[in-house]
C-alpha cells in the first residue's frame, strides 16, 4: 500500500513561518473519522465504549476531540488521571488500568469515580486499605503460557508482569464480593501491535468463556469485558492494514456464540485502544540540516530520538516522505539521523529515498501514538511543539516547544 501524508509541502512551508521544526502534527479529520469507524464496528453492542490509552498521546486537545466522539480515557498514572480531570473527563469515563500502583493513584482514581482495573490479587487488600473498595471493579487477567492464533505464537503472557492468574480471578472475585462489590468487569491485554483481524476475536472468545466460567463458579455479576489495546497499524508500506469492521464482526460472532447462549447478552464491550486511535493521524515534521559523506551517506535532522524514540528503542520502522519529492525516484540510500551522542539515534537505516537536500522537510509517518509521549531529555535536548491540523484546515498549537528554562526548572542554582 502506498503511504500518503495528510499534509503537503505547501502547508508545511506555511506552518514553519510560525512554528519552527521539529514538531508533531496531528490530523483532526483523520482522528474523528477513525473514531467513528471504531464505534460503528462495535455498534452492535449496546454498552460499547472505547477508553483511549492516554499514554499514547497525552494531550488534552486530543483527549477533548476524542471525548466529543464519545470516547473516555484509560489511565495508568497520577498525571494521566489529572490530565483526564483537567480535560473534564471524570467518573466512569475513566478506566484506571495501572500496575505496581502507588497508594495516591488509587486514592485519586477513587475520588474521580474512575473504574479501577486491578492488576493483582494483592492489590485487593491494598486498595481496601488505602482508598476503599468500590461497588464496581475490573480484574486484569493473565492466562499464562503463550497466546496463539491458529498455530502462530502472538505473544508470551506467561512472561508478562501483568494480571491475575486463572485461579486468582476466581478467588479474587469471591473475596471482592465479600467486600461488597456488586459489578465486575474482566480485562486482558495479551499481544501488542497485532497485524491480524483475528487478535480481538480470539482474545474476546477466551474472555467470554472465562466470564461464563467465573459467573458459574462465583455467582459474580459480570457486566463488561475489556479487550484493552493491541490492534496494530500498517507502519510499513507492505503491511496489510487491519479492518476494524471485520474485527468488530469477529468479536460479535464470539459474543453470539459464547455469551448470548449463557444468558449474558447484556455484557458491554470496552476497548482501550491507543495506537489504533492515533498513530496514523500524527507525523513528526523535521528539517534536513546536515548531510555527511563518510562510510555511509547520512542526512542529519533537527529532530532526534528525544522527539521519537521508537526506532532507537525497538528498531521500529517509520515511513519517511520527503515533502515535495513524493513522485521522485527513491534512488539514494541514506541513514537518517538525529543529533544525540548515541549511535542508535537513527530514524532510518539504509533507507532508499529521493535525493535529499539541506532544507528539505522530512515527514516521519505514524507518530500520533507512542511518539511525542515517549520522549525524554537525553543530552539536554528539548521536546518539540505539538500542532493540530484542524478540520477547517487551520493550524492550532496544542503544546509549545520546551525551552531551556523548562529543562532547568527543577534545579535551584541559588544553593550552588
Ligand atoms: C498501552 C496500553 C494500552 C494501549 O495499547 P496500544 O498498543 O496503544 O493499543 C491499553 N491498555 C493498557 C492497560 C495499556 O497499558
Amino acid at each position: 500500500m502506498e503511504k500518503k501524508t495528510f499534509v503537503t509541502k505547501a502547508q508545511i512551508e506555511e506552518m514553519v513561518k510560525t512554528y519552527p521544526t521539529p514538531f508533531h502534527l496531528y490530523d483532526e479529520k483523520g482522528i474523528r473519522e477513525n473514531a467513528r469507524r471504531v464505534k460503528a464496528a462495535f455498534s452492535w453492542n449496546k454498552g460499547y465504549k472505547e477508553y483511549f490509552a492516554v499514554k499514547a498521546t497525552p494531550n488534552p486537545y486530543i483527549l477533548k476531540i476524542l471525548k466529543e466522539e464519545g470516547i473516555g480515557t484509560d489511565c495508568s498514572s497520577l498525571t494521566e488521571l489529572m490530565l483526564s480531570e483537567k480535560t473534564g473527563i471524570t467518573g466512569e469515563e475513566i478506566m484506571f488500568s495501572s500496575n505496581v500502583t502507588p497508594a495516591e493513584e488509587f486514592v485519586l482514581a477513587r475520588k474521580l469515580g474512575a473504574i479501577i482495573n486491578l492488576d493483582d490479587f494483592t492489590h485487593i487488600d491494598f486498595l481496601k486499605e488505602v482508598a476503599g473498595i468500590p461497588e464496581k471493579i475490573s480484574l486484569r487477567y493473565n492466562p499464562g503460557g503463550y497466546f496463539q492464533i491458529s498455530n502462530s505464537i502472538m505473544d508470551n503472557p506467561g512472561d508478562a508482569k501483568y494480571g491475575f492468574t486463572h485461579d486468582q480471578m476466581i478467588e479474587g472475585m469471591k473475596k471482592l464480593m465479600g467486600y461488597g462489590v456488586k459489578e465486575f468487569g474482566i480485562h486482558a491485554f495479551l499481544a501488542s501491535s497485532t497485524m491480524t483481524n483475528e487478535y480481538y476475536p480470539t482474545l474476546a472468545r477466551q474472555l467470554f468463556e472465562l466470564a461464563v466460567e467465573l459467573r458459574e463458579k462465583t455467582g459474580a455479576n459480570i457486566t463488561f469485558v475489556n479487550l484493552s489495546g493491541g490492534i496494530g497499524i500498517p507502519y510499513k508500506p507492505t503491511d496489510e492494514p487491519n479492518d476494524i469492521a471485520v474485527i468488530g464482526a469477529g468479536v460479535h460472532k464470539a459474543f453470539d456464540e459464547v455469551l448470548v447462549p449463557a444468558g449474558m447478552g447484556d455484557v458491554a464491550i470496552y476497548t482501550e485502544l491507543g495506537r489504533f486511535m492515533l498513530a496514523p493521524y500524527g507525523c513528526l515534521v523535521a528539517k534536513a540540516i546536515h548531510e555527511k559523506h563518510t562510510y555511509k551517506e547520512y542526512i542529519g535532522l533537527d529532530a532526534c530520538a528525544v522527539n521519537l524514540m521508537r526506532p532507537a528503542m525497538y528498531g521500529a520502522y517509520h515511513h519517511i516522505t520527503v515533502a515535495g519529492k513524493e513522485n521522485e525516484p527513491c534512488d539514494h540510500k541514506y541513514d537518517v539521523t538525529g543529533s544525540l551522542c548515541e549511535n542508535n539515534d537513527k530514524f532510518a537505516i539504509d533507507r532508499m529515498l529521493p535525493k535529499i537536500d539541506k532544507g528539505d522537510y522530512l515527514i516521519i509517518h505514524d507518530t500520533g501514538a507512542h511518539g511525542f509521549s515517549m520522549g525524554y531529555n537525553y543530552n539536554g535536548k528539548l521536546k518539540s511543539a505539538e500542532l493540530l491540523l484542524c478540520v477547517d484546515g487551520s493550524v492550532k498549537k496544542i503544546r509549545r516547544a520546551e525551552t531551556p528554562e523548562d529543562y532547568f526548572a527543577t534545579l535551584d542554582f541559588s544553593n550552588l
